[in-house]
């Protein structure tokens, strides 16, 4: 049996995850990720960026890197399958530039890498498999106290879930299961070796139940989408590429214009997947226990929602540079992570996060039941609504900027003041 102390624990080594332990890692505190599976793991390949996630970026410091491989998007083109309209819809503030020019669609894998690359080696044991979280009173405070299955103890200060949507860390804190919205996402990345020749703009589709688009994410690659009701075959569908390929374009897109069928023809097979839309209720996440003594969550852990304001990891982005700077200010307040104050620090990056991370889940859900909304008259004038006058509006949520880190002092300046 083998026994560690760290600082800080975190589970899981995704968008939330990496992107925490670079916020620790700036208050020069050293977190240990503790990732199940054996390498760094992109579920889809690309994800859209916000200007939110890129001013988050840039308080960890790597948002230059992403914006020097991947340029903004200015124009959404939305058509109405059935009526052949199409409609222009601008995704930049008027005169915006720099992080805020636009949303920046980037490399799944690229993002993880870039934040990882931040890290010190052995930042992140990989295939570590949790048994059991317990927590332990040492000294007046709580320690969190996580057992490995391969009998590793390890003892920390603080706990960070950021476990995705089954996580661990939520239910252990007693937060409601997810729950399935009924709805299905297709995502795939097509490649064109000769290139594209699509123009920088973004292409979404309306129909009946169904909303779908795609995107050039350099001169060959092209990221797609396709949201549906989902299927009763989405299940046996999901175990082989080759059917939901077969599937999407001969059931679900067929009266689609070509340019999109086209694109879905050039998909990699290796990077097709089918995905149910998880969220948690708002009421969940509101009322629910994001923390619990020195253990809390970020990310889908704490946040589960649909993708249809493509917000959970911008969302997730956000939440690594709140927990760090309230982190850090207890830090430069008690001269070090001192396990007395930390429970109230965490209750402030909580009482911070979850009425926006709320109202971008419920958004989510609500954007999603619109813009696939069925038939009826009503839904379709709604949906016309949706994206002649909402859209434009909810530029304040995607132009949010959570903060920066705060500047810590070195470890020999907070032992001075200690000693003062
Ligand atoms: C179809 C679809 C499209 C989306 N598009 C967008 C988009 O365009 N823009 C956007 O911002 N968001 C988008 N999202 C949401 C986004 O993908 C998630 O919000 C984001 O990945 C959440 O990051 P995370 O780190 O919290 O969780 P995850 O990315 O799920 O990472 C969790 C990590 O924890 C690990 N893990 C899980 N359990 C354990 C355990 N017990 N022990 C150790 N490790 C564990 C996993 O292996 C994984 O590495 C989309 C989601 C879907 C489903």
């Amino acid at each position: 049996m083998k026994m560690m102390e760290e600082e800080v624990v975190i589970v899981g080594a995704g968008i939330a995850g990496l992107a925490t332990a670079v916020a620790l890692q700036r208050l020069g505190i050293r977190a240990l990720i503790l990732e199940k599976s054996p390498g760094l793991r992109a579920t889809g390949s690309a994800i859209t960026l916000f200007p939110n996630a890129l001013l988050a970026l840039d308080a960890l410091g790597v948002a230059h890197k992403l914006t020097s491989l991947y340029a903004p998007f200015k124009m959404v083109l939305v058509t109405n399958v059935e009526t052949g309209a199409t409609q222009e819809i601008s995704l930049a503030g008027n005169g915006a530039t720099g992080l805020r020019a636009g949303p920046r669609y980037v490399h799944r894998k690229t993002l993880l890498e870039v934040l990882a690359d931040e890290l010190p080696s052995g930042a992140i044991r990989f295939s570590s498999h949790i048994d059991a979280i317990e927590t332990q009173s040492q000294e007046g405070s709580t320690i969190a106290v996580i057992h490995l299955s391969d009998g590793t103890i390890i003892k920390s200060k603080i706990l960070i879930g950021c476990d995705g949507v089954h996580s661990i860390v939520a239910r252990w804190l007693g937060l409601g299961e997810p729950v399935n919205s009924g709805r299905s996402c297709v995502l795939g990345l097509s490649v064109f070796p000769d290139g594209h020749g699509l123009k920088q703009e973004v292409r979404q589709f309306a129909d009946v139940g169904l909303r779908a688009g795609f995107v050039p994410i350099n001169d060959k690659e092209v990221y797609w989408f396709l949201n549906c009701i989902s299927s009763p075959k989405g299940k046996i569908m999901r175990a082989d590429p080759e059917v939901i390929q077969r599937e999407v374009l001969e059931n679900y897109v067929k009266d689609f214009p070509e340019i999109y069928k086209d694109t879905i023809r050039h998909c990699d097979l290796s990077k097709l997947i089918w995905v149910p839309l998880m969220f948690r209720y708002p009421w969940g996440i509101v009322f629910g226990n994001l923390r619990k003594g020195n253990i809390t969550v970020a990310g889908d852990a704490m946040h589960p929602m649909t993708p249809d304001l493509g917000h959970g990891g911008c969302a997730a982005l956000e939440d690594a540079v709140v927990l760090g700077r309230h982190i850090g200010n207890s830090i430069i307040k008690n001269g070090g992570l001192v396990p007395r104050a930390i429970a109230q620090d965490l209750d402030g990056y909580v009482q911070e996060r979850k009425w926006r991370v709320t109202w971008l889940a419920t958004g989510s859900y609500l954007s999603g039941w619109i813009q696939q909304g069925g038939s009826n008259w009503w839904k379709k004038i709604l949906r016309d609504v949706f994206y002649k006058f909402l859209i434009p509006k909810i530029r304040s949520v995607i132009d949010y900027d959570c903060g920066k880190l705060p500047i810590v002092p070195s470890s020999s300046q907070l032992d001075s003041k200690k000693i003062e």
